[in-house]
């Protein structure tokens, strides 16, 4: 959390809530303890207490919930002390990414409420790289879809790499920018019924849409938008940010194009073809970029991920981040939204955290990739986001493939 955030209602209990879910798992079901403040499964627990209440409970005031934060910080460092086995690590694991996933939400947070941008935390200013137009070829072949052992931490619902088949197909080798989604909106785009899907349009209908929920229309003959608490010029060969499934959907269709599969898209980032390029082979590497099987980790020069730049870079930037295929910034920079439905991999079965993924089911979409705020912990290749159709709040963009 920032020095400089206003610190409101909702970022309140999303404090006391992360600090909750470290004692909940770490020291409460992990090490057997007793409960730190009696009534704090009613304030924070994200599965038993309503989304529209959460701003209206009787939270602790700023210095409760910190001290509540650090009371569990230091009895969970005195646990730590003393070793653990894997079975505890597993829920440090757990608590440690599903803060990385609310330190990401209280980042776009900031820009919905039009909050201050994150402080200066070393991040590096966002260069100009320009365009990257055009696709690259992905031959078909046989594809392990989702995770497997060996790879760390991994949730429930990338269990477990299992066969499916894909057709050859072609993909961008970069996300649509700016100047590409102002194109449909200047072409009437948003007005135009037959680009939108029958949930979609309603979604516009209802919302009264005409562009990005966060354009400002255009000054001077350049697109403005807003960013956290002021209006700017939109980068144009920046990726698109802040569209929902539905938009991208319409998008699509006016470009006559069309979103990539989880499948498509997991090969396209981490799959290997062939020596004579005809087929995918069973390889897989860690990173798109990474065919050593060794650490790998990402660096600024890799991938916009961590903070390491302060917002979406261009879509031609960290070229030494490409897939052997040649695809750019499929980790990090922006979220990618998939055609596919959040559904179970064969043989699913719930992990601890009951209600990470199972809930979820089937009224979601999928995204991969992670942004420039997701941690690098979060962001591997086989991480499966997964939103409802209709958020346009999270810093996802897409990329689309030939039809
Ligand atoms: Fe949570």
């Amino acid at each position: 959390m920032g020095p400089y955030l206003t610190i409101v209602n909702p970022v309140l209990w999303e404090i006391g809530h992360v600090a909750w879910f470290h004692e909940y798992w770490t020291l409460r079901e992990a090490a057997g303890r007793a409960p730190l403040i009696e009534r704090c499964d009613r304030l924070w627990d994200s599965s038993a207490v309503a989304h529209a209440t959460r701003w209206h409970l009787d939270l602790p005031d700023r210095a409760g919930t910190c001290a509540y934060m650090a009371d569990v910080l230091h009895r969970q460092e005195h646990l730590l002390a003393r070793g653990i086995d894997d079975e505890t690590r597993y829920f440090y694991d757990l608590s440690i990414r599903h803060e990385d996933m609310h330190v990401e939400a209280l980042t776009y947070m900031r820009q919905t409420s039009s909050n201050a941008p994150p402080p200066d935390l070393g991040m590096r200013t966002r260069p100009s790289a320009g365009a990257l137009p055009g696709d690259v070829a992905v031959p078909g072949g046989r594809w392990r879809l989702g995770s497997t052992t060996g790879e760390g931490f991994i949730f429930d619902n990338e269990k477990w790499a299992h066969e499916t088949v894909l057709a050859p197909f072609r993909i961008a080798r970069a996300a649509v920018t700016n100047a590409e989604f102002a194109a449909f909106v200047e072409d009437g785009g948003y007005r135009t019924r037959a680009f939108w899907s029958d949930a979609g349009w309603a979604w516009r209908e209802q919302r009264g849409a005409e562009q990005p929920i966060y354009w400002q229309g255009k000054r001077d003959g350049a697109w403005a938008a807003r960013r956290y608490r002021t209006v700017e010029e939109l980068a144009p060969h920046a990726p698109v940010m802040f569209v929902n499934w539905f938009e991208a959907d319409a998008w699509c269709r006016w470009a006559e194009r069309r979103l990539p599969t989880e499948t498509e898209w997991e090969a396209a980032a981490i799959g290997m073809p062939s020596a004579d390029g005809a087929r995918l082979t069973d390889r897989r590497r860690r990173w798109p970029w990474d065919d050593t099987g060794g650490d790998g980790r990402p660096t600024a020069a890799h991938a916009n991920l961590d903070f390491a730049f302060d917002g979406p870079v261009d879509v031609a930037a960290l070229p030494a981040g490409d897939s052997a295929f040649g695809c750019r910034q499929m980790i990090g920079n922006v979220w990618e939204w998939t055609s596919s439905d959040f559904l179970p991999f064969v043989g699913f079965a719930a992990d601890p955290y009951k209600d990470y993924s199972q809930p979820w089911f089937g009224t979601r979409k999928v995204l991969r990739g992670g942004c420039w705020a997701t941690s690098a912990r979060i962001a591997r290749p086989g991480y499966r986001n997964f939103f409802t159709p209709d958020r346009n709040d999270v810093f996802a963009g897409f990329r689309t493939c030939e039809l």
